[in-house]
């Protein structure tokens, strides 16, 4: 039973809020245990993806599966196994992280005081808090309390792990700590990371998907789906009022200014000329590519449809 790999399945999940907002819209995925990335851009409606999924709303629609458990009927047993890092995450300033923790693993229902001893220890050890134990939560910084909310939601060996926008207020090197310590956390856990950044999925998820507008544009191996665009993304940098040129030109995915020249990246399957270089694609060509509706796989979208 401990090593068996665990499986989260969406299926047809739609919510619209009472203001008419359709936040999501038929969402199907299937997530193996591990690293999974939900990347897109604000508003795409992730956080009520999460919500949903770590039972605090109701979808209209859909069911939701975490294994053999109906997420959306047998909450209290989904509780029991879910840990849950929300985007805004309030700590009580004036109670040290030991206090805090250990109240919360009261909560998680680990009721010998040895038991919650050992958990405690462990996962403040875990987490590089151990020597910040006894240190006030008010007094944290903002990677120190991320890792410490990484801590709350690790008790009792959750089986799920939702973690929403995780990396947002974090300096560089809180950023990496922390994905570091996200990617310790066990490969029989389904581990969802919500972002719309980039790099954090590129540099952790093994799988991925790319949620806009309440839709999902893409389920993939996030290798995979870099390589699939080999040979087809070109860049140029080029003054920024030749922009509209090539625009009706060339399928442009993606156009940063550098410096005041814009640096240009299109979709090709050709060699576009006009002094375009290829380039080794990476998960942003992927992420852009698919939200200017230039990278689809039917192949993958039929494999969704038919599960
Ligand atoms: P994301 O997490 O990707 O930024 P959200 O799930 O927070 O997306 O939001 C999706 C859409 O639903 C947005 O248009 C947002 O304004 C709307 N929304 C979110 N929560 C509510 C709510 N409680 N009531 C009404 N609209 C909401």
């Amino acid at each position: 039973m401990e090593n068996q790999q665990i499986h989260l399945s969406i299926r047809n999940v739609s919510k619209t809020y009472a203001n008419g907002v359709k936040a999501l819209n038929k969402i199907n995925l299937e997530i193996p245990s591990g690293m999974y990335g939900l990347l897109g851009p604000n508003g795409a409606g992730k956080s009520t993806l999460m919500r949903t999924l770590a039972t605090l709303q109701e979808p209209d629609e859909g069911s939701i599966y975490l294994g053999e458990t109906d997420v959306l009927r047998q909450k209290e047993e989904v509780r029991q196994t879910l840990g849950y890092l929300p985007q805004e995450f309030g700590v009580y300033p004036k109670v040290s992280a030991e206090e805090l923790l250990d109240y919360f693993a009261v909560l998680k229902g680990i009721m010998q005081r040895a038991a919650r001893r050992e958990v405690t220890e462990r996962l403040l050890k875990q987490t590089n808090l151990w020597d910040k134990r006894k240190q006030k939560l008010g007094g944290y910084s903002g990677g120190m309390k991320q890792r410490f909310g990484v801590a709350v939601a690790l008790l009792g060996n959750p089986k799920l792990l939702i973690v929403d926008e995780p990396t947002a207020g974090l300096d560089p090197a809180e950023r990496v700590r922390f994905l570091n310590l996200l990617s310790e956390v066990g490969e029989n856990s389904v581990v969802i990371l919500s972002t719309h950044i980039v790099e954090d999925v590129a540099e952790l998820c093994t799988n991925m998907a790319i949620i806009n507008k309440g839709e999902i544009l893409l389920q993939a191996n996030t290798q995979q789906a870099v390589a699939g665009l080999e040979g087809k993304i070109w860049r140029k940098l080029t003054a920024k009022n030749t922009l509209p040129a090539i625009e009706q030109e060339h399928r442009v995915i993606s156009a940063k200014q550098l410096s005041g020249r814009s640096l240009v990246h299109i979709y090709s399957s050709e060699d576009p000329g006009n002094g375009f270089e290829l380039v080794a694609p990476d998960l942003e060509d992927v992420y852009f590519s698919t939200m200017t509706g230039n990278y689809v796989q039917p192949q993958q979208v039929e494999e969704a449809i038919q599960l």
